[in-house]
């Protein structure tokens, strides 16, 4: 049994590590703002292009910072056992089709997807998607595959991408907070926003509806996540 020092010790270490991940994650998008603050100052009235190109980093940086917040939020709230879900009965059929369509990416191709029930907060379960579609999207570069299967009891929905894959001592460590892959790291511009923290929220809506995850994937073959989903 963990000794009430080593306790303390350890919720120190992890505290520690916290402040870290966070002022790492904050110190990129922070250092962009700051470069083109001081480059507008000096010549963004004289050159529209660089005007242009400042505008868009800015944006993108806000952005990636505003999404590291909500999902530290979403975390913090999930720890503290404050993030109240209300389940009803959901048509998923009907749930991803047009969670797919509102995504407007002709990247996603979805096969027919036969009629099913679940019990499922539709927000949450959506939020839960976006995790798995958007890692599909940014770590490849070709078509994602969303195919829904049923059998008793259960729904089996694959998201497949044939994109960079993880290696498999990795695949444990990607649900972990702000864990990510080197290959991930140098892989995405600063564009697209990447933390390491969108598999954890995933990870915890999914424990809330009794949702498996299985990964199977091979480096520069691409990645399935398959969710194994109780039915209705
Ligand atoms: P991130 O915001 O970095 O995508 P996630 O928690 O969603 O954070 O994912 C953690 C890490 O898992 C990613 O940084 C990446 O290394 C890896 N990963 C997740 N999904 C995929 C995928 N489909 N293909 C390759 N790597 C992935």
């Amino acid at each position: 049994m963990q000794s009430g020092i080593e306790a303390v010790s350890e919720s120190f270490l992890s505290q520690q590590r916290f402040v870290n991940d966070v002022s790492h994650e904050l110190r990129t998008p922070l250092t962009i703002i700051r470069g083109y603050v001081d480059l507008l100052e000096s010549y963004g009235a004289t050159d529209p292009e660089l005007f242009k190109e400042a505008i868009t980093s800015i944006k993108n940086s806000a952005q990636n910072m505003q999404n590291l917040v909500e999902s530290l939020l979403f975390l913090a709230r999930a720890d503290q056992g404050r993030q109240p879900l209300t389940k009803v009965p959901v048509n998923l059929d009907e749930l991803l089709k047009k969670f797919i369509e509102d995504y407007h990416s002709p990247r996603v191709k979805m096969s027919k997807f036969p009629p099913c029930k679940i019990m499922a907060d539709g927000e949450f379960l959506k939020k839960m998607l976006a995790a798995f579609l958007d890692n599909a999207l940014n770590y490849s570069t070709g078509a994602v595959k969303i195919e829904l299967t049923t059998s008793d009891g259960a729904a089996t929905l694959k998201i497949i991408d044939k994109g960079i894959g993880i290696a498999k001592e990795e695949t444990e460590k990607i649900f972990e907070r702000f864990y990510r892959t080197d290959k991930a790291r140098t892989k995405l511009s600063d564009k697209e926003s990447s933390v390491g923290l969108g598999l954890s929220v995933a990870k915890w809506i999914a424990d809330r509806h009794d949702i498996k995850i299985s990964v199977k994937s091979k480096q520069g073959e691409g990645s399935t996540f398959t969710l194994t989903i109780p039915t209705i």
